[in-house]
Order: C-alpha cells, then structure tokens, then sequence
C-alpha cells in the first residue's frame, strides 16, 4: 500500500473511492491510497463513484462538445475528454501524453475474410498511440493516480507493452522513474527498444512474465513503489475511454459485439466496466456482447470459461475448478506458449473481474492458433494499417465466431487491435519471407505451417531487362 505523501483534502476521497468487487466483502477504501487486492479478502477492487452526486453529461452527444476545446491538452486526449466518466482526479491534477488519438476503421477486406457483410466490420486501431498500444489508455490514469500520492517510483511486469508505455510516460513528464520487470527471452525488440530508450530501469528475470508478474507484487509491497500492471484499478479506469471512443465513432450507437484479445484481462475487465457504468448511467440503452479470443497456446480464460464452467456468479465464484486448473499447470510444468507474446499468459490476474463482464456483455470465449493469427494479421495488415500478433487473435476470433454462427453476417463487430504492427516485426517478416529457413526457425518451429497470404519479394537478377520483366509481369 502506498500513502500519499500529498494534503489529503486534494483528494476527492468522498466521491471516488476503491470498492472490493466481492459482494460478500464489499470494503471501500479511499483514493488516497493504492491497493492491488482487497486487504480483508484478497479480490481486485474497482474504482467506484458517488454518481449522484457528480456531474455527469446527460446524454453522450454533450462529449462532442469538448472536440471544440482541443487545444486545452485534457480536451485533446482521447482518454481525459470523458474526464467525467472517470473523475478520481481533479481536472488540474491530470497527466496527459495526448493519448487516446485512435481510428475505428471500417474494412470491408477484413470484413469479408471474417465473413461478414459489407459495411458490418470495424477495426478499433490502439496501435495509434504514443506508445503504439492501447496500454497508454491506462498509464496516464495510474500515473495520475501515482503523481496524485506523490509516488517517485513506479514499477510493472510486462510482455513489453506495459512497459513501453510506462517508460515513455515517465520519460515524457519526468514525474517519476520506471523500474519495468520483464522475463527473459520472450520480448519483442521492438518494445524492448522503447524500454530502454526511454530510460527505464530494466529488470530481466530468469523466468516467464508469470514468474515477473508475481515478484513485481512482492518488489513494490517491501520497497513501496507504485505498481502499475492492471491489477491497479486506476489504469482501468483509462481503458474505459477505448469503448467511449467506439461509441463515439458509431455516432453513439452500440454495436452488437466487441471483440478483443486477452492475456492478464484488464482490457476486457475495464471494457465491461465501462458498459456496465453507462447503463448504470442511463447512456445506453443496451449492452454489445463481448467476445474474448486467447491464443490456443495461453487459453486459461478459454479452458475455465468454455470447458469447466466458471462464471461470476453473482460475484460468488466457483474457485474449485481454477484451483484445480492451476495445479494441473504447476504439476504438469504447463507454460504459455505463442507467438502472440503480449498476451503469452496463464494466470490472468483480472481473472475474476473479467468474468463479471463475461456475465454482464453475455459474453464468450474462444481460442485461435498461432496459424490463425498470423493469417488475420496478414489480412489486417494487407488492410493498410497492421497489427502486432496478440492483436490479431481478435480478428480470428470474430472469424471463428462467425463460421459458428455466433456472430451472424449482418452483425456490427468492432475488432479491437491493440498494437502497433512495428512492435513485433519478426513474425511478420518471417510470414512474408522467400527464405524457407527463416520461415522454419520463426514460425515453423512454433507450428505454423503455412503463410496462406503472404507478400513475397520477388527475386530477380540486377539487370534492368529483367527487373521491368519482372514488374510488368505482377504489377
Ligand atoms: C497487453 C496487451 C494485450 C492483452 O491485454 P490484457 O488487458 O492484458 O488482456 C493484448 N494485446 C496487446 C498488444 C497488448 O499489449
Ligand atoms: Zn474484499
């Protein structure tokens, strides 16, 4: 737990405080203080709001307002213009990069690849970001909250996402310093970069980001440091805005489902929140379905919710079957393993609050091999504007969903893609190549057997004859 060092009373601790999300327990805490787990029970706790008697626009459209105000820095992010779905935090005390700049595309390409009608697929780009994924959504919340208790320090483990942001966050307003814990050999180079660049103290542990994630907890508890992986129920609060700028794309209208890639569940978690508070709200009249894609080779969520049965319950969950499932893990040495690193994980810490969205979008789960993804991120990518790999299983998700009849043709889905194509560029290059060893050693040895849609290079001799030969013949 970390206090704030900073006059209590500039914190509205009456109007925003810390809730169990366990309706058996139910403890509230103030804002003045960071828990990652309930201190009386062990759950997650939400950020929870006295909405009566807040502010709070009476119907969407007065956010359309705040475009007007943009060169005010809390108008222009794409997080802090829905400040009032979020108020923690006073106006004057938020932090803000000018994240939040995203595009929902519509792409009839794509759409007809997943199988739906023209016109009925949208692709949600958080890959636009300043730090090229959505994570940025959540970092200006929790480093907010941070700077709000004075923290100097602020840590995470990560698959290299999180960190990123954290780094560039830190770096941009020199408020605090990252400390990033990451595990050893898995991280793409493009995010590893950023780390680095940006200036974080980087941590490499002997282990996988499951190892990482758990000595985070312990690091920051003993020294007090600020943590900022998604079990912090303020950086939720900044993913919300992904689903209000969704909205706000489709002129305020919801579509009937949203499809996101899961690997620790805090997105999924934040973006049943968000749905849940604008019902709560009177702002919506009706919720769109979730759906939640794991890759097969980190398919926890897809095991317990699928294949065992768990559901929220009414916040009394069936924990026999994930005790059980975590020890058949332990006991059979069980690691995730897919080429989709960011969401490379098998103990989902918003494991529970991701299941009261499930209840709540009537949610599913499924699962997609690392073939599948690397086929939807070729088609993505053939879209104009790409992906990484763990942002792709959403689009294969939706196309398993469809062929089920899950999702029907004429339904509108918005695919979030959570990262930008160029932080993982092996894969796509090794999908791409004309070098049959690259292609093995990459993909192959990972079980992908084929690059259905690949973009070769054309090899040709460095004569001019040849090279016109060449292009007349394919362009
Ligand atoms: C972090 C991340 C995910 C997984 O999101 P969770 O909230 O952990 O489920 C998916 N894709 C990308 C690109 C990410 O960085
Ligand atoms: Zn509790």
């Amino acid at each position: 737990m970390i206090q704030s060092a900073k006059d209590q009373s500039s914190i509205k601790t009456d109007l925003a405080f810390q809730r169990c999300i366990n309706p058996d327990c139910g403890a509230s805490y103030d804002t003045g203080q960071l828990h990652t787990s309930c201190p009386k029970c062990g759950y997650l706790l939400d950020v929870a709001y006295d909405w009566d008697r807040l502010e709070v626009p009476k119907n969407l459209r007065e956010f359309e307002a705040r475009w007007s105000e943009r060169t005010n820095p809390v108008r222009f992010s794409g997080v802090w213009r829905f400040h009032e779905l979020l108020p923690f935090v006073p106006q004057s005390e938020i932090v803000t990069v000018g994240e939040g700049q995203t595009l929902l595309q519509q792409t009839d390409a794509v759409g007809k690849f997943v199988g739906m009608d023209a016109g009925q697929l949208h692709l949600q780009y958080e890959g636009m970001n300043p730090s090229g994924s959505f994570k940025d959504n959540g970092m200006c919340a929790a480093i907010t909250h941070a700077n709000m208790l004075g923290a100097k320090r602020a840590a995470c483990a990560s698959t290299g996402n999180t960190s990123a942001s954290l780094a560039l966050y830190c770096s941009a307003t020199r408020l605090m310093k990252a400390i990033i814990f990451i595990g050893s050999g898995k991280i793409s180079y493009g995010k590893l970069s950023q780390a680095l660049d940006y200036g974080a103290l980087t941590v490499q542990i002997a282990g996988d980001f499951d190892d990482a994630m758990i000595r985070v907890r312990q690091v920051a508890q003993e020294l007090g440091i600020y943590l900022v992986n998604s079990v912090n129920p303020f950086r939720l609060e900044g993913q919300k805005t992904i689903m209000f700028r969704v909205l706000e794309a489709l002129r305020w209208e919801v579509p009937d489902w949203i499809v996101v890639p899961g690997g620790n569940l805090g997105n999924s978690s934040a973006f049943g929140k968000a749905f849940m508070e604008l019902k709560e709200l009177g702002l919506i009249d009706r919720v769109p379905r979730l759906a939640i894609i794991n890759a097969a080779g980190a398919d926890t969520l897809y095991e317990l919710h699928e294949r065992r049965g768990v559901r929220w319950n009414g916040g009394h969950v069936n924990l026999d079957p994930i005790r059980e499932y975590m020890d058949y893990m332990d006991q059979n040495g069980i690691k995730a393993d897919t080429l989709a690193s960011a969401i490379e994980i098998n103990r989902p810490v918003n494991l529970k609050k991701c299941l009261r969205a499930l209840e709540f979008c009537d949610g599913v789960v499924r699962q997609v091999s690392d073939q599948e993804i690397l086929d939807a991120k070729a088609m993505v990518g053939s879209g104009g504007f790409g992906c990484e790999p763990a942002s792709a299983a959403s689009v294969a998700g939706a196309k398993i969903l469809r062929r089920e009849g899950v999702i029907a043709p004429s339904d509108r889905v918005v695919c979030v893609l959570t990262g930008h194509e160029l932080k993982d560029p092996t894969a796509t290059v090794a999908y791409h190549t004309t070098d049959q060893d690259l292609f093995n050693e990459t993909l192959g040895s990972r079980g992908v057997s084929k690059a259905s849609f690949a973009n070769k290079a054309i090899a040709v001799p460095n004569e001019l004859d040849d090279i016109i030969k060449a292009i007349q013949l394919y362009a």
